[in-house]
């Protein structure tokens, strides 16, 4: 904490000092990067493992000012939000992934399984409250096939027909498609047929066979990961991007996976956005039996990073980056905001997956939170759809 707080302390004075004679009192490798960014060069994937590497707190707060007037140069000073719902519709899964404490096998006091009228009474619950969107995702059931995730579909556009529909990562899609039997295009385009809208880019964790065959080893290999949002953006259908991050993984594997994204993007175009989230050990087998082998999820100024370096790596392909209130808690997704992130992300309503890991957030963060925070940091609140459509600027300080 008191690196957290020195290192925010110097950010903040930084500021004050400007952006230049910050940058002159850095030197080498670190401000030939920052620069190369500023002048819309690509940062290689071998100079984002390099910044970060970063120690030195000079160097840290240039790479946080930088991302952050890069930030400013490439989308503005709105912070977006989405007003969502999440439904995660059954937690009763058999992939068994190490750092998930939601999952629960068939049987188990804890399992749940949402029927088709429940799910109906929740997305018109959420569109009582305000809601765009219902973002849709489960464990693995091990009675369902891609059948079912039509029948949500099918079943959220007859509540509410114009609810925006969030669901199924990538595992999910192949998963679904291989359960009926079919190509992942053709269960894709059953999807489009009943209106589906987007995919969430979870699924991810780390794009490194070095990391996933550890944490998560029932999981489909990166390689499929690539081949299934690939598809799905060919398909017209576009998809977020995501990280789960801080356990076994180092910088080196950051870096790739950033590139990675870039990569995809670069092909298809398809991502919406970038979302780092960050690794919630405490409830996980994956950290209560590591003996000390797996990190209690990134530190805070590896966060800080995160956000800076994918804001540089990332710049005129994915360019809105999220910050994540359940994962980090309001005040620091806050300060994640000027360390080059855009997006605040969504209310959700509810929130499973994180709480069971053991986060004290979750659940619900209203509208006019965001927008609060948002003006303290100096910037413009601004109400998104899915896809990043502006529906609302409040830019006045008495507009709530
Ligand atoms: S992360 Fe998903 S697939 Fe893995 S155990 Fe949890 S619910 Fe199942």
């Amino acid at each position: 904490m008191e690196q957290i707080n020195d290192a925010i302390k110097r950010i903040e004075e930084s500021k004050n000092q400007g952006l230049d004679a910050l940058l002159s009192r850095v030197i080498g490798r670190t401000a030939r990067i920052i620069d190369k960014a500023f002048m819309g060069e690509e940062v290689s994937v071998d100079e984002g493992e390099h910044l970060f590497g970063i120690q030195d707190m000079d160097e840290l707060s240039a790479l946080s000012i930088a991302a952050d007037e890069i930030r400013r140069e490439d989308v503005g000073d709105l912070v977006t939000y989405v007003i969502n719902r999440n439904i995660n519709f059954t937690n009763i899964c058999n992939v068994y992934c190490g750092f998930c404490n939601f999952m629960a096998p068939e049987g188990d006091d804890r399992a749940y399984f949402l029927t088709m009228e429940e799910i109906a009474e929740k997305t018109v619950e959420a569109r009582e409250n305000g809601a765009t969107e219902v973002c849709m995702q489960g464990g693995m059931h091990p009675d369902i096939d891609g059948n079912f995730y039509v029948e949500i579909i099918k079943t959220v556009k007859k509540a509410v027909p114009d609810m925006h529909t969030h669901a199924f990562s990538p595992f999910e899609i192949y998963y679904g498609a291989k359960t009926l039997n079919i190509s992942e295009e053709d269960f894709i385009g059953r999807l489009k047929d009943v209106g589906h809208n987007t995919f969430p880019g979870t699924a991810a964790e780390v794009l490194d066979e070095e990391v996933r065959t550890i944490i998560a080893p029932r999981k489909i290999p990166t390689q499929t990961w690539i081949d299934v949002v690939k598809k799905a953006h060919k398909a017209g259908m576009r998809t977020t991007s995501t990280i789960m991050y801080g356990h076994m993984d180092k910088p080196y594997h950051w870096a790739r996976h950033l590139g990675i994204l870039r990569d995809i993007q670069k092909e298809t175009g398809g991502f919406t956005e970038f979302v780092p989230l960050r690794f919630i050990p405490w409830n996980t087998r994956l950290f209560q039996h590591s003996k000390g082998k797996v990190n209690p999820g990134p530190t805070d100024l590896d966060q800080l990073k995160m956000y800076a370096v994918s804001r540089l790596m990332l710049r005129g392909w994915i360019n809105n980056i999220q910050v994540s209130w359940v994962k980090q808690g309001p005040e620091f997704a806050q300060f994640s905001l000027t360390a080059g992130a855009n997006d605040f992300g969504g209310t959700l309503m509810e929130e499973h997956i994180s709480r069971s890991a053991g986060a004290n957030h979750g659940q619900y963060f209203p509208p006019d939170e965001f927008r609060r925070l948002t003006r303290e940091i100096g910037r413009i609140p601004a109400q998104r759809n899915t896809t990043y459509g502006i529906l609302k600027v409040f830019d006045e300080d008495k507009e709530q």
